[in-house]
């Protein structure tokens, strides 16, 4: 009976102490939104959030797995060692359109919170900075380079319209596609040239008929990049980009092939030369731990805030999808933007340093760190969390 009163003493010193925090929260999102940074860029963003931690007794490595702009922030000592993951790359155009300045300010305000439980327990808080999940994919690096290997919990919170648990998020890859024509007259000598275009569009309608018999969860879609340089030229080459995502590993491998042979199918009928090259990064689908779900919710809800735990929304694919392969993870939603805003819109990024998306942050800081509050305090609970990871491998 102790044992649960201190939990709940703890987790209300843990929410004031993100109260007392609020107006720096807010100024290191402000600052993060005001000054977008791409991929492997994010050098101002990385050196303010460590700077915060640093400044709260956290010990920081900068620059880990040969990624200048990636981090490990710790505090406490032994095991579980629990991560809280920190985003805070910009979009091209359109900045803090993902709100990952939100993200990164939760991960950081929730870690220096729950220092108070371990302070009480044993275990370890760790802030893990990674860089680039929007163009790069820099967890999958991460991931090859052993930077969530010790953990025993991994956790972050996204910005989002609603307040959700989980996500469900397909495994993906991406598709570079050139074909290789012969340039001629494409009036005069038209019986001269081999179309690269013609392949192009001819791969397109493939893969639209493709699509009638694919599982209703993938998806395969794409753009041209170069589709000639004038009208009266037969285009002598072509470019273009597309991703493939499924729910499954294994089934994105299997519609990987049937991709690839529309592209084929293409070439042969044009005479086209085709190149192909599969990105090195493949994302992997998201594995909630419900367990950690279920206690996120609990804790939310308790600051009055409804949350669902399964994630109803459409998917796209994230980097924490390879980290929960690895490590029990969550990677949860947090409102921060009226229903209907669209990610990665002009109008999401404006609504990222809005009062709604302060409140977000803290109301999920306080979130986050409750939640380790309830690892840090319970063996058994932990040991919940790691059952049922391994019953999923
Ligand atoms: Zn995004
Ligand atoms: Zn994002």
């Amino acid at each position: 009976m102790k044992g649960s009163l201190d939990v709940e003493k703890l987790k209300t010193a843990v929410i004031e102490q993100i109260d007392a925090n609020r107006q720096r929260l807010s100024e290191l999102a402000r600052n993060i939104h005001d000054n977008p940074e791409l991929g492997f860029q994010e050098f101002k963003a990385a050196a303010w959030l460590t700077q915060f931690l640093e400044e709260n007794g956290f010990a920081v490595k900068r620059g880990i797995c040969r990624l200048p702009t990636a981090f490990r922030a710790s505090y406490g000592k032994g095991k579980p060692v629990i991560a809280l993951i920190a985003e805070y790359d910009a979009l091209p155009g359109v900045g803090h359109a993902c709100g990952h300045n939100i993200s990164g300010s939760i991960s950081i305000g929730a870690a220096v919170a729950a220092r108070l439980a371990a302070d009480q327990f044993p275990g370890c808080i760790t802030v893990i900075g990674t860089p680039a999940e929007e163009m790069y994919a820099g967890k999958t690096i991460m991931v090859k380079r052993g930077a969530f290997t010790d953990l025993d919990a991994a956790m972050m919170v996204h910005s989002g319209t609603s307040n959700t648990a989980t996500t469900r998020a397909l495994a993906c890859q991406n598709l570079y596609i050139e074909f290789f024509g012969q340039a001629a007259h494409a009036a005069a000598r038209p019986e001269m040239g081999i179309n690269a275009l013609e392949a192009m569009i001819q791969s397109f309608n493939a893969i639209n008929s493709l699509r009638q018999h694919i599982k209703s969860s993938a998806r395969i879609h794409g753009i041209i990049t170069d589709g000639g340089q004038a009208s009266n030229v037969v285009p002598d080459h072509s470019a273009g980009d597309f991703i493939v995502r499924a729910e499954e590993n294994d089934y994105l491998e299997e519609l990987k092939k049937k991709v690839l042979n529309c592209f084929k199918g293409a070439a042969a009928a044009t005479g086209a030369r085709l190149k192909y090259k599969w990105d090195e990064s493949r994302y992997a689908p998201m594995q909630n731990n419900m367990t950690l779900a279920r206690l996120f919710t609990d804790n939310m809800e308790s600051l009055g805030r409804s949350t669902n735990l399964p994630d109803s929304g459409g998917s796209g694919s994230t980097d924490m999808g390879n980290v929960s392969q690895i490590v029990p993870a969550i990677h949860a939603y947090v409102a921060i933007a009226p229903r209907g805003t669209l990610l990665h819109s002009p109008e999401f990024a404006a609504a990222a340093i809005s009062k709604e998306a302060i409140d977000g942050l803290c109301d999920a800081a306080k979130t986050l760190a409750m939640t380790v509050v309830d690892l840090l305090a319970s063996p058994e609970i932990m040991a919940e969390v790691k059952k049922e990871f391994k019953g999923a491998q």
